[in-house]
């Protein structure tokens, strides 16, 4: 395999390429003759990042991918330079992270953007016959059957509740699965009030309990945006109608979601909360192999719990859900509010119970738009660039 790594210098990026290092040197029978596991060897031909040029740089030293490729145009430049005395070919500008999603030298593209920007990257792997990991949930949110349509070998997912859902789903059929139920913790303010909710600072909302991640889905993880947006990545990845849907509270992060089918058996998927697991699955599925995700203690942790998500304290969940239900390019104006009030509370311009209320007036005023093109989704997004 090799891989174009879209967002290298991110949370999911970096950890990948752990993975990849992991893979190539753990397992001591790994590729030998007479076991039962296959050789693995990942080939890094692309990075790419929106900027991070130091931690780009060690990077591609350390993985001497064919081509690097840097949005922002100026920290490409110096990175062009820097990288002068290695084989590394460097592009830079917004366009370049397109180049990087069609490279012909990888057949797997691992899309770990941030945000709506991971839209037109995957659309354009997706187009050029590459193989998808996709852990970025706005491309399927926004872009929802234009994603789903482009996609003639299926995507892989790498968000933990997918890679879960997707892995549940291996116990039946899809004709027999009646619902599938999304783990949520529930973020740093679980138990606040509606009158401690509106104190929230940035700097309590980027702590989150159980996960470590990038500042927009740490916060989308304390409102639920981030629930209900998976809800809608959910319901395009997997085929399914709104209503089977469901959202669980469960603080302790160790089932990542379930699948209900028709009889009434729940298959869930456990693990420590380690994102290194949905990423190395996604890369060597269908196999597993052996990897540097931590193993599940039964007995230091025994209590597992489940509770019903408050949508009154955070209304972003309902606001997700109605957007599911309409359907159209609802999805993309989830999206757009999202990241501008995300990005608008993180700068200290909004509170943060006005994050939903920004997110309900977008809801409110998006003219409805049922089969939304490539251009009409990103009209839509851009609505909300306030
Ligand atoms: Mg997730």
């Amino acid at each position: 395999m090799t891989l174009s790594l879209l967002g290298s210098t991110g949370s999911i990026g970096r950890q990948a390429l752990a993975v990849c290092e992991a893979l190539r040197t753990s397992g001591p029978d790994r590729g030998r003759e007479g076991t039962h596991f296959l050789p693995f060897e990942p080939g890094i031909a692309v990075l790419a990042a929106g900027r991070n040029t130091p931690l780009l740089e060690e990077q591609a030293r350390r993985f001497l991918p064919e081509l690097v490729c840097v949005a922002d145009a100026e920290a490409g430049r110096a990175l062009k330079s820097s990288l002068a005395d290695t084989p590394v070919k460097v592009l830079c500008g917004a366009e370049s992270i397109l180049e990087a999603a069609v490279f012909p030298g990888a057949d797997t593209v691992l899309n770990a953007l941030s945000g709506i920007s991971g839209l037109r990257p995957t659309l354009a792997a997706l187009d050029s016959g590459k193989r998808l990991l996709l852990a970025n949930k706005e491309s399927l949110v926004c872009g929802g059957g234009l994603v789903t349509n482009a996609a003639k070998r299926g995507i892989i997912p790498v968000d933990s509740e997918h890679s879960a859902i997707f892995q549940c789903l291996q116990g039946g059929r899809r004709e027999e699965v009646s619902r599938v139920i999304l783990t949520a913790s529930g973020g740093p303010f679980r138990d606040f009030s509606k009158e401690q909710l509106r104190s929230v600072t940035p700097e309590m909302a980027l702590k989150h309990p159980t996960w470590r991640m990038g500042p927009k889905v740490t916060v989308d993880s304390a409102t639920l945006l981030n629930k209900g947006l998976e809800i809608i990545e959910a319901i395009h990845l997997f085929s399914l109608r709104p209503e089977q849907t469901d959202v669980v509270l469960h603080p302790e992060s160790i089932i990542h979601s379930m699948v209900e089918y028709t009889d009434g058996a729940v298959i869930a998927q456990l693990a420590p909360p380690d994102m290194r697991l949905p990423i190395q699955y996604a890369l060597t599925y269908p196999a597993r192999l052996p990897g540097p995700a931590a193993k599940l203690g039964f007995t230091a942790r025994s209590t597992l719990t489940f509770e019903e998500p408050d949508r009154g304290r955070f209304p972003c969940l309902a606001l997700a859900e109605r957007a599911a239900r309409r359907g159209g390019n609802m999805g993309a104006a989830l999206c757009g509010a999202g990241e501008a009030a995300v990005t608008a509370f993180l700068r200290g311009e909004c509170g943060f119970t006005e994050i939903a209320e920004r997110v309900e007036r977008a809801l409110d005023d998006a003219p409805y738009i049922e089969n939304p093109s490539v251009e009409d989704v990103l009209q839509t997004v851009n609505l909300y660039r306030w």
